[in-house]
């Protein structure tokens, strides 16, 4: 394939991420049902939607730690959980951050940041450096997780789901441990270097104003469906419903 497409071609990259009618129950009762959503390269998307609604089920199918009864999930256009397919997570070239970003406490901060590298010494050293400068935080690479604040060991995690360059960050309520005053900036770094990298994002919240703040485009779930896709500003303008609209009412 040329590396540019020739201009007479519309531009249409393929998606990052691509959900096409996900579908999962457990003992019989629907969690999550005919799901699609996209997230296009260097965007981010937010499934959005009230606790129990089935985002997390959605995210780990999408991680490839739980399997989907029906639908799909192609990555950079691979088919990677599908009819008969059920790639591993490692396979999948996905990034997974969670409010539990748990680092492994009996390691170093590079260690950490390295752990999932397969590349030689002096590269991993490399990457390892240029990441926690990327996230500021050179000069932290020998020291250990509890010597570093919240916000510090946030940043680590960032820095270590970014080694291994995945195509898409899933991430299930990332910033929800961290407090209000350390919130904004984090999260708008975060989202500036995974643009960096070019990566696409799904994040998963269940607060209208994080993802009107974050998001390129909002996917709305209930009761295990998307109800409503789009721009942040025509899903707040335009609700589907009168759910929507109270949903989003205490959005400033
Ligand atoms: P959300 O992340 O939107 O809060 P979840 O995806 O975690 O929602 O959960 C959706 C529903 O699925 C909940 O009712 C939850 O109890 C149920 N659920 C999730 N995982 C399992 C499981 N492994 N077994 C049975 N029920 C589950
Ligand atoms: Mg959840």
């Amino acid at each position: 394939m040329p590396a540019n497409p020739p201009d007479s071609l519309p531009f249409n990259p393929v998606p990052r991420l691509d959900v096409s009618h996900l579908t999962r129950a457990f003992g019989g009762r629907p969690v999550v049902e005919d799901v699609s959503l996209a997230v296009a390269p260097g965007q981010v998307t937010c499934l959005l939607g009230p606790s129990g609604c089935g985002k997390s089920t959605t995210l780990r199918m999408i991680a490839g730690v739980e399997r989907a009864d029906a639908g799909t999930v192609q990555i950079d256009g691979r088919l990677v959980e599908g009819p008969g397919v059920h790639l591993p997570p490692e396979q999948r070239s996905v990034g997974l951050m969670f409010q539990d970003f748990a680092l492994f406490p009996h390691l170093t901060v590079a260690e950490n940041v390295g752990f999932g590298l397969r590349v030689d010494r002096a590269e991993k050293a490399r990457r390892v450096g240029e990441l926690l400068e990327k996230v500021d935080l050179s000069g932290f690479g020998p020291k250990h997780p509890h010597q570093l604040s919240g916000g510090e060991q946030q940043r680590v995690a960032l820095a270590r789901a970014l080694a291994p360059k995945p195509r898409v960050m899933l991430m299930d309520e990332p910033f929800s441990g961290l407090d209000n005053r350390l919130r904004d900036g984090i999260r708008d770094r975060t989202l500036e270097l995974l643009k960096e990298e070019g990566a696409g994002v799904l994040l998963v919240t269940h607060e209208p104003d994080e993802a009107m703040r974050m998001a390129d485009e909002i996917a709305l779930m209930r009761a295990g469906r998307i109800v409503q896709r789009g721009a942040p500003y025509n899903v707040y303008n335009a609700p589907v419903d009168k759910a929507a609209a109270a949903f989003f009412s205490d959005v400033n």
